[in-house]
């Protein structure tokens, strides 16, 4: 099967974009963005240092989104953002490791684990990659990447979504049809697991084995339902 180039909305102006396209995009995007909301009467609104992100799947890199947000937020703030919008089933730990650092949603001294509660202009700068990894048993890698580093208008603590994905096409394994609906079970043993709703009815596994496909690359892990 010839694979499809990823592609994804830019939230600023509705646009598609391939995912490749899509940081160029967004650099000229928000400076139309800039000149269209500067007021042309007096003083210059109040900006902050911002970092314009990239994260993606580590092992899934098809799940992407480009967020903008305060130099100052910490990185709970981003670890609660990421749980919402693409991991939290079930309360597993979680950890960032920036330059070999680990920082721990729940540290551990004896690990040398630092606490999330850091500023990202603290351990963030332009080029930086970093990760994340969310349960540790079975686990959700994100790979992440500090684009670039700016003065912006933003409210305090918002992490704002420049861009992100649209749902990647998976097959259903039996007919071909888009999948809807994940059997854990079958996606354990290797047989795929990928089902239509109508291929789901039929399916010989336990109904409580299915997930439901969702744009988010911890689709079909643990007990994943969204947020
Ligand atoms: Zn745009
Ligand atoms: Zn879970
Ligand atoms: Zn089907
Ligand atoms: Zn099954």
């Amino acid at each position: 099967m010839a694979r499809q180039m990823s592609k994804g909305t830019c939230n600023l102006c509705g646009g598609t974009f391939s995912k490749s396209a899509m940081t160029k995009h967004l650099k000229s995007c928000k400076q139309k963005e800039v000149i269209s909301k500067t007021p042309s009467s007096g003083r210059s609104p109040r900006k902050t240092k911002t970092f314009h992100l990239v994260v993606e799947g580590r092992y899934l890199p098809d799940y992407w989104m480009h967020l903008e947000l305060s130099a100052n937020a910490k990185l709970e703030a981003l670890d609660r953002f990421l749980r919402e919008i693409w991991l939290e089933c079930c309360g597993h730990m979680s950890a960032f490791t920036i330059q070999d650092r680990m920082y721990s949603v729940a540290p551990m001294a004896e690990f040398n684990d630092k606490s999330m509660n850091v500023k990202l202009g603290q351990v963030l700068s332009p080029g930086m990659r970093f990760y994340h990894d969310y349960d540790f048993g079975t686990t959700t890698y994100l790979a992440l990447k500090v684009v670039s580093q700016q003065e912006s208008q933003i409210k305090g603590g918002s992490i704002q979504v420049l861009a992100r994905n649209e749902l990647p096409p998976i097959p259903c394994m039996s007919c071909g049809e888009m999948a809807t609906q994940v059997c854990t079970e079958c996606r354990w043993s290797g047989k795929g697991g990928w089902l239509c709703d109508e291929c789901a009815a039929d399916h010989e596994c336990d109904e409580d084995m299915l997930l439901p496909v969702l744009n988010s690359p911890r689709v079909g892990m643990c007990g994943y339902t969204g947020y």
